[in-house]
């Protein structure tokens, strides 16, 4: 499998009053071409800067130090106009809450009618430029304001709200985003990734919001999207139950680092890693034949204050003395399983 993403050794740090603070602590991650991985981890463990780097949308007070290629193109180094153009298109993200990127002020179907635009300018510049996916123009679709009467929308438009199973999508692509509930704004979004076909889709926290059959039906539109459409997709989440339900690959983080990588079958079903364990002891029914595995004690750390050797060992049952003063790295236990902890 092509690698359409490439992370290799990264951080990203936080400028605080004092000092810098590093969110990500040396991640490697690979995602192949229309693979489906899933990042996993507690709040503060790193996966959303680490999916904001990707998109080279860091906070002004943060930055990116390693190398992200993605499709071969390293994003840490790109300059940010750059970078905006390379996104769109060849990239999109979706977060957690729509909002964030549907513009307010534009109907639903001129937002998909820019994706379209989008997509056909891209697709008109890669028959010039194969080694690129910039879309020309750099102009970012969110600030623009929309006429003030709409034109009817397109069939493409409207075809990508019904792919996305919106009921009434002629009515829906008339209206704004505030006129539609979470679920409904969430599909859209997807339906937008429909229309642009980007290579690499980062998804945040899509489900977190919404209600459990509109997140089973969210999943298997993103699923969807990449087997249909061969759309590489990272996909960030606090529930491992939710990613073990679409992703062929996870990753679990913790304090900034991946702690244990591996196919999600074997992840799910022989967790390595106490803290894995830990993840999976906090689903309801869990993966141990619905035996309740123990949760983990105390909270993750501040990133401020990690303490020296793996950063789990205050919460881990496990811990031995080196644990407290000796940095963990990542083994392979199984074939394409890792986990770094020094129990193995
Ligand atoms: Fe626990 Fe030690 Fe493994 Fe860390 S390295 S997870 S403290 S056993």
């Amino acid at each position: 499998m092509t690698d359409a993403l490439k992370v290799s050794g990264l951080w990203v740090d936080y400028r605080t009053k004092a000092t810098w603070a590093s969110a990500v602590r040396g991640v490697d991650l690979t995602v192949g071409a229309g693979e489906v991985i899933g990042v996993v981890g507690e709040s503060g463990s790193g996966k959303s800067s680490l999916a904001l780097a990707i998109m080279k949308l860091l906070p002004a007070n943060a930055k990116a130090r390693g190398r992200i290629e993605v499709l071969g193109r390293d994003m840490v180094g790109l300059p940010s106009r750059e970078a905006h153009r390379y996104r769109g298109a060849g990239m999109t993200m979706i977060f957690q809450e729509p909002m964030t990127s549907l513009n307010p002020v534009m109907r639903v179907s001129e937002q998909l009618s820019e994706a379209v635009r989008s997509r056909g300018e891209h697709h008109k510049l890669e028959m010039y430029r194969a080694d690129s996916l910039i879309v020309p123009g750099g102009r970012d679709p969110r600030f623009a304001l929309g006429p003030e009467r709409s034109a009817p929308p397109s069939k493409e438009a409207v075809d990508a709200l019904r792919q996305v199973r919106i009921s009434d999508p002629e009515r829906t692509a008339s209206k704004y985003p505030h006129e539609l509930s979470g679920g409904e704004r969430q599909r859209v979004m997807i339906a937008m990734s429909f229309l642009l076909r980007p290579r690499v889709l980062v998804a945040d926290e899509p489900t977190t919001a919404l209600d459990v059959t509109t997140q089973a039906q969210v999943l298997s539109l993103l699923l969807g999207l990449s087997r249909d459409e061969g759309t590489s997709v990272i996909f960030v989440s606090h529930d491992i139950l939710v990613v073990g339900q679409v992703a062929q690959r996870v990753a679990v983080m913790y304090a900034g680092e991946v702690v244990e990588l591996g196919p999600t079958e074997a992840v799910l079903k022989n967790p390595l890693h106490p803290y894995t364990k830990g993840l999976i002891g906090s689903i309801p029914s869990g993966f141990k034949g619905g035996k309740r595995i123990e949760q983990i004690p105390g909270s993750p750390p501040d990133i401020l204050a990690l303490p020296s050797g793996c950063k789990f060992n205050p919460r881990c049952k496990f811990a031995m003395e080196r644990c407290r003063t000796e940095e963990t790295s990542m083994k392979e236990m199984e074939k394409d399983h890792f986990v770094a902890c020094h129990l193995y």
